[in-house]
């Protein structure tokens, strides 16, 4: 009788164990990440100090489908050029070569 016992303490302590061992993995899979690479800004690389509001084109990759102006560190641009993005981008908008709203 005793000795059934003890197996059975002997049985949970190696669930127990097996247990923790699957939580830390978890843990380990959850904490890793893909180190990125840096992004570098477009408008900086083809050395363009002004963004043109007509050239719909290029501007076209920094909205979403929805219309909404995609956040700098998703796209990478600098904070000059954010700010003269989101300034073509309204005026775009203003004459209708954008959306407001999409689908
Ligand atoms: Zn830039």
């Amino acid at each position: 009788m005793a000795e059934t016992v003890k197996t059975e303490e002997k049985v949970e302590k190696v669930e127990k164990a097996e247990k923790q061992e699957k939580a830390e993995k978890v843990v380990a899979v959850k904490k890793y990440r893909k180190p990125s690479k840096k992004k570098v800004c477009a408008f900086c690389v083809a050395g363009e100090k002004t963004i043109d509001y007509k050239d719909v084109a290029k501007i076209r990759k920094y909205i979403t489908e929805k219309g909404k102006i995609l956040p700098r560190r998703q796209t990478g641009v600098c904070a000059y050029h954010q700010r003269e993005l989101c300034t073509a981008i309204k005026r775009a908008r203003n004459i209708a070569l954008l959306p407001y709203v999409g689908d």
